[in-house]
């Protein structure tokens, strides 16, 4: 351990670590908005005294990720842009920490042993260096739903053969994870996952179509990097949840619900056969459920804000509106056939998303994308291995570049 004193946030002494020592851990995505809580919440539970960062990583934001890295003393700090080696190596000189760049450094260093792993890497570009950890017997927090929605049971297998936790980040599922009664796993009817119902909830199919990535981006209640918060918007976020639920608590399709809830203070629930529903509540602070996944077993404590009911006064359902979120539909089908239909169901929407994001396409346009895409590719395939995955998000992205024209 280095002199911790010029590292203010990673404050030592006055959070017992739980675990008695250092657990070595990583975080991949380090600089985006889950990486980002993640060492706040490391910061609270005891900081450099509690834990051993291995690596961290980022993509563009060089000067982030270099702060980092001297912050929580990593060993190893890897940008994804192999353009941008020279910038994290010259801002990292002197350090002693170790610098590389490019997709196999990432896979290398999730190869590394530690305890812990993050998967806060947005994308499909997740789905390689979380599985080297998951290979390894890591146990994986899991922030990245495009592994299960892609990977599914190939993604769960691999956890399985190798020992690790498989750890659920995603509010909604580390709510179901809180509630789910895993001894009586028959018991279990449903699982209803909440939404937001986003900015547009209320906007008519014409107001949807002139809405700009601006105005996407800007999600009600919860505050998180772009692409999910316009995926939130589009209902494409909750479209990933339920495929992401349906292979992480092993259930059918028709056992998983939407419902929006417009106040987010209920992540979800699980319905089960005495009829009986069991929610999780809190404010919608990320940083809970990276703290549950941190310490689970254990609960650590937080500082969050706590929910006020008297100030909350109601909370508010009401069913979601397939017709102008038609990505929930298209889940649907997603989970119905199975096989690499989730795979191509997301490498054809990072494409979309991204025309979005460039403003060659309107917001409505992706979905048709989507769906045109799994219509021309998905006959229902199955996915026979990891390789298979990555043949077919191949051919959905290239099929969704020549709908939006690129
Ligand atoms: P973000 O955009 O804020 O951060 C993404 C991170 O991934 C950054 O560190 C970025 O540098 C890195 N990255 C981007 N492209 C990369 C690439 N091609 N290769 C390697 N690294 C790359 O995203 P986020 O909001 O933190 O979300 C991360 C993941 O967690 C996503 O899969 C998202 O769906 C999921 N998630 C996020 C939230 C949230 O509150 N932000 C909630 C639930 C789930
Ligand atoms: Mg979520």
């Amino acid at each position: 351990m280095t002199d911790n004193t010029e590292h203010p946030r990673f404050h030592t002494g006055s959070h017992a670590n739980s675990h008695g020592g250092h657990r070595r851990i990583s975080i991949f995505g380090s600089t985006g908005s889950i990486g980002c809580n993640t060492l706040d919440v490391m910061a609270h539970l005891g900081g450099r005294d509690a834990f051993q960062v291995c690596a961290v990583s980022g993509r563009s934001n060089i000067d982030l990720l270099a702060r980092q890295a001297r912050e929580c003393g990593a060993e190893i700090a890897i940008t994804a842009d192999e353009a941008r080696y020279t910038q994290l190596k010259e801002a990292l000189s002197g350090t002693g920490i170790e610098v590389a760049a490019g997709e196999a450094a990432l896979i290398e260093a999730a190869g590394r042993d530690t305890e812990w792993v993050m998967a806060g890497i947005v994308g499909m570009a997740g789905l390689a260096p979380t599985l080297a950890a998951a290979r390894r017997g890591a146990d994986i927090a899991l922030a990245n739903k495009e592994c299960l929605v892609s990977a599914g049971t190939l993604f769960q297998r691999e956890i399985e053969r190798a020992g690790g936790r498989l750890l659920p980040v995603d509010s909604e599922h580390n709510a179901i994870h809180q509630v789910f009664d895993r001894h009586q796993r028959d018991s279990v009817e449903r699982i209803i996952l909440t939404a937001s119902g986003g900015p547009f909830r209320s906007f008519s199919s014409e107001e949807m179509a002139r809405v700009t990535p601006a105005m996407a981006a800007d999600h009600p209640n919860w505050s998180m990097g772009l692409k999910i918060s316009i995926d939130s918007a589009s209902m494409f976020n909750k479209a990933l949840e339920m495929i992401e639920a349906m292979h992480l608590f092993d259930l059918r399709p028709q056992q998983i619900e939407v419902i929006i809830h417009p106040q987010s203070v209920i992540h979800s629930m699980v319905g089960y056969h005495d009829g009986s529903v069991l929610a999780q509540l809190g404010t919608p602070d990320m940083r809970t459920a990276i703290g549950y996944c941190l310490a689970y077993p254990q609960r650590p404590c937080l500082p969050v804000e706590r929910l006020d009911f008297a100030r909350l006064a109601q909370l508010d359902f009401e069913k979601p509106d397939e017709t102008r979120f038609p990505p929930l539909r298209l889940a649907r089908q997603a989970m119905e056939k199975g096989g690499l239909l989730g795979a191509i169901l997301n490498g054809a929407k990072e494409i979309a998303l991204e025309a979005f994001i460039e403003e060659k396409i309107g917001f409505l346009e992706m979905a048709d994308i989507v769906e045109t895409v799994m219509e021309r590719l998905g006959a229902g395939v199955p996915a026979i291995d990891i390789q298979a995955v990555y043949e077919a998000d191949a051919a959905a992205r290239m099929l969704a570049r020549e709908l939006v024209g690129d």
